[in-house]
């Protein structure tokens, strides 16, 4: 192997491939038998793997991140101009695509003024994690540690952010974590049987007041956070129900309390507004954001806080560990920004804004008729085009099917060339839920195609 092969020999590729490629979130038995998936090309809402296989891709890249589809090539173009203007230097200094970008973010965040760039999702709730640290060093005299977070929602994969996972099959076998971070329980209307005490009125409120309950428990004076998703992704696509934010916005007021919203999947459009905290009138602290920022064409993610947090790191120019004393070697580099640029032109341009809400009604609409049809289906929910379909043995009970069905669905439709995902199995409650994330770009004819293959595999799978 001379490392030179391409898509002419791409039996070279697949052959490197299972012989020194790691792969995410994978179990690599089966690539003993199988050919490990080698995708070639993207071009609008579609993929083509090794082996010249058209599909449709309703998972935006299998992680929530292609918002703008493949093959844009203004993005490209406004990365190389820029790459070749000046590639990299350290965000010690600024660049012009880095002040360009953050002065369309915050025209797009009212409330909201600083933007600090990094390359991951992780690194982005890890930024506004050590904030939040420092600010109870500075502030409250080394109390105020705590960060809550919730069950069933995700924060990244390094150890900080795994600390504040609320996915246990994402966690177990990871630990020891870092202390001060405390779960509060999941605002999930569907599966709320499984909480003690949850009413059959008023959830919302009621689950909010369970935060409540924790703050009181740990002592507010040790509470500096709470770190939510505004809807669940990997953890079931989970909406919080009505009156759920309100009474968490109030909490946080009362005790103090910092808000800091995970923007990372619902961000830069996911759901049909800019961001996902603004369909619920959420005031937050901090907003992280990454995959959707630039639509993969470059690694970039923005830790965005208000002039308020800003300042108590400013306001003592005479400590010399008063500053927020961090830095992301990559948060520097300037396609990241370039590409955000031009990726937010796109989706105002073409008003993929009204398009997503569009086409998530009609996907929607779409899933609720094949609830009715197939009794495997318990539960559609989401938002914009972020959707998921819960799959249950039983409805009354809503006993989850067995993981390997789910898993024959996702594999059914693959074979009929549409790409769909299924959210992470969660220790001990399992999930099962099929999930939906198309590029906001979709047609009507893409959405229907989607849900016909689901429907035919759903027919397949349970008859
Ligand atoms: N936050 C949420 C809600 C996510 O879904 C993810 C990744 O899927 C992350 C954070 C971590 O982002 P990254 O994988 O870019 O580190």
């Amino acid at each position: 192997m001379d490392g030179t092969f391409n898509e002419n020999d791409l039996s070279r590729v697949v052959e490197a491939d299972r012989a020194h490629i790691w792969h995410h979130l994978i179990q690599h038995k089966p690539f003993e038998t199988n050919d490990p998936r080698i995708i070639v090309e993207g071009k609008g809402m579609r993929v083509w793997d090794q082996k010249g296989k058209e599909h449709l891709d309703a998972v935006s890249g299998g992680v929530w991140t292609v918002n703008v589809g493949y093959g844009r090539e203004s993005i490209c173009k406004a990365v190389y101009d820029q790459l070749m203007k000046l590639c990299y230097f350290a965000n010690t200094a600024g660049s012009i695509p880095g002040s360009n970008f953050a002065e369309m973010l915050i025209d797009k965040m009212p409330g909201m003024s600083r933007v600090y760039y990094t390359n991951s999702g992780s690194e982005a709730n890890e930024k506004a994690f050590k904030m939040i640290r420092q600010i109870a060093h500075k502030k409250y005299g080394g109390k105020k540690t705590k960060i809550l977070y919730r069950d069933r929602d995700y924060h990244g994969s390094t150890l900080a952010t795994m600390s504040a996972g609320g996915q246990d099959e994402r966690t177990a076998q990871y630990g020891p974590f870092a202390p001060d971070f405390v779960r509060v329980p999941h605002c999930m209307e569907y599966r709320k049987h499984e909480l003690d005490g949850a009413p059959v009125e008023n959830f919302g409120e009621w689950a909010a007041d369970q935060i409540e309950e924790v703050i009181l428990r740990e002592g507010p004076d040790t509470v500096g956070a709470l770190c939510l998703e505004p809807v669940t992704a990997g953890g079931g696509v989970i909406e919080a129900p009505e009156g759920y934010w309100q009474r968490v916005q109030e909490i946080c007021k009362k005790y103090d309390v910092l808000l800091h919203i995970d923007e990372v999947v619902c961000g830069v459009g996911r759901t049909g507004t800019w961001f996902g905290y603004q369909q619920y009138g959420i005031k937050p602290d901090f907003v992280t954001m990454a995959k959707g920022v630039a639509s993969g064409y470059a690694a970039i993610a923005c830790m965005v806080t208000t002039e308020e947090v800003f300042d108590m790191f400013k306001e003592d120019a005479s400590d010399p560990m008063g500053y927020f004393r961090d830095i992301s070697t990559f948060g520097g580099c300037t396609a990241g920004p370039a590409a955000a640029i031009e990726n937010m032109r796109i989706i105002e341009d073409e008003n993929l804004l009204q398009n997503c809400t569009d086409m998530g009604d009609r996907m929607m609409g779409n899933l609720q008729a094949l609830m009715e049809k197939h009794k495997v289906i318990g539960d559609v929910r989401g938002k914009g085009l972020f959707l998921g379909a819960e799959l249950v043995a039983d409805r009354g009970s809503k006993e989850p099917v067995d993981e390997k069905l789910a898993q024959a669905v996702v594999a059914d439709c693959m074979a009929q060339g549409v790409i769909i995902g299924v959210t992470n199995r969660s220790i001990p409650s399992r999930n099962n839920t099929l999930c939906f994330s198309p590029a906001l770009i979709a047609t009507a004819d893409d959405i229907d195609q989607i849900t016909d293959a689901v429907d035919g595999a759903l027919g397949r799978v349970f008859g």
